[in-house]
C-alpha cells in the first residue's frame, strides 16, 4: 500500500467563539471552537469552562456542529469551492462522493455542468476539499464569499429634504 502523501496539507488553526449558557449554573458564557486540517485530515474541537467550575472539552475529526461551522465563517470568512474541469473516468467523481458523503450518482448529476458549486464552507473545510479533489486531477476554484453583517438602512425614509 502506497502513503499518501500530504504535504502541504496542513493549515493554522481557526478559532472562533459561540455565546451559550452554563448547563449547570445558567450563566452566559462563551464556548470555544477551533477547525483545522492537520495531515489532511479535518478536526473541530470545542471547550466550555464556567467559573462556577462546570467545564467541558469535545474533539473529533469530520465537521463540527452546524451552529460552530457558521461561527466559524463569520470569524474567518465562508469559502466557495466550485470544480471547474474533471478528467473524464478519473477518480475524481468518487473522490468527491467519498469526502461530501453523498451517493456518487447524486454528485455526477450535480457535476453534469461545469463549473459546479460542490461545497460552501469554512477555511479548513475549503482547504480540504481543494487538496482532496485536486489530488484526484479536478480543476478547482475556491472564492471567498463576503459575509458582511447587514447594513442598517432606513426603510421609512423616502425622498431628501433640503
Ligand atoms: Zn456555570
Amino acid at each position: 500500500m502506497k502513503a499518501v502523501g500530504y504535504a502541504a496539507a496542513s493549515m493554522p488553526t481557526d478559532t472562533a467563539s459561540l455565546p451559550t449558557i452554563c448547563a449547570a449554573c445558567r450563566s452566559p458564557g462563551s464556548l470555544q471552537l477551533e477547525q483545522s486540517l492537520e495531515q489532511g485530515v479535518l478536526r473541530w474541537a470545542e471547550s466550555f469552562t464556567c467559573t462556577c467550575g462546570h467545564g467541558f472539552e469535545a474533539k473529533n475529526a469530520g465537521l463540527p456542529m452546524p451552529a460552530a461551522r457558521q461561527a466559524l465563517m463569520v470569524a474567518h470568512g465562508k469559502l466557495r469551492v466550485f470544480v471547474d474541469a474533471m478528467p473524464k473516468g478519473g477518480r475524481a467523481l468518487s473522490v468527491l462522493a467519498k469526502v461530501l458523503d453523498a451517493p456518487e450518482a447524486e454528485v455526477a448529476s450535480a457535476l453534469g455542468r461545469l463549473p459546479a458549486l460542490v461545497w460552501e464552507g469554512t477555511r479548513a473545510e475549503a482547504s480540504f476539499m481543494r487538496q482532496a479533489l485536486e489530488k484526484s486531477g479536478a480543476t478547482v476554484r475556491v472564492e471567498t464569499v463576503a459575509m458582511k453583517a447587514p447594513a442598517p438602512r432606513p426603510s421609512a425614509k423616502r425622498g431628501k429634504k433640503k
